[in-house]
């Protein structure tokens, strides 16, 4: 009996096809000795595949084509991967620059005054600072801005000193040096 003489539809069909009669209805795997269905409960179904492999190619496709397309283990751990990591990005806290800038500005003909802006990227009160200047530096302070303090003086130069002696946290690298302003 040729190939040709069975239907398209019967050929796609699984199993036994009617009018062949085969030798042999069930194949056992020659490395556990198991029909070749069972073998994927077999703890070394690795050695399995590779004896399907090497004797049985045919069924060893249809294996790893179910393995590849069905929805078993290997789902689950791709299910794992997409909630691990991606869920643990940690939210920054500093959102905002945080930058002391020092100027001078003239006031009048001879005196100048000293511009602080910043203080308060790193959560200080203005107020306080204001008044902690016009204290250390005996001269007028007061806040002038949202984020400025203006310091009757020109204390500048001082202040590189002055600002991270009273917070530490403010690195003398974050304070810049804006030079002269005009106001
Ligand atoms: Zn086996």
């Amino acid at each position: 009996m040729s190939e040709n003489s069975i239907n398209p539809a019967e050929r796609l069909k699984l199993g036994p096809r009617e009018g062949i009669t085969y030798p042999l209805m069930v194949k056992y795997c020659g490395n556990c000795s198991m029909p070749i269905e069972y073998c994927e409960y077999y703890p070394e179904y690795e050695k399995c595949k590779a004896w399907l492999e090497k004797n049985l190619p045919e069924q060893f496709e249809r294996v790893k084509l179910e393995e590849e397309t069905g929805d078993g283990v290997d789902d689950d751990k791709k299910r794992q991967k997409r909630g691990g990591k991606g869920l643990m990005k940690i939210k920054k806290k500093e959102e905002v620059t945080k930058r002391i800038t020092l100027s001078r500005a003239p006031r009048g003909k001879k005196k100048s005054v000293t511009v602080v802006t910043g203080l308060h990227t790193f959560e200080i009160d203005l107020k306080v600072a204001a008044k902690f200047f016009g204290t250390k530096f005996a001269c007028g302070s007061s806040v002038t801005g949202e984020d400025e303090i203006v310091i009757q003086g020109d204390v500048k130069d001082d202040l590189f000193d002055v600002i991270p002696d009273k917070w530490p946290e403010i690195d003398v690298d974050l304070i810049e040096d804006l030079g002269d302003q005009k106001r």
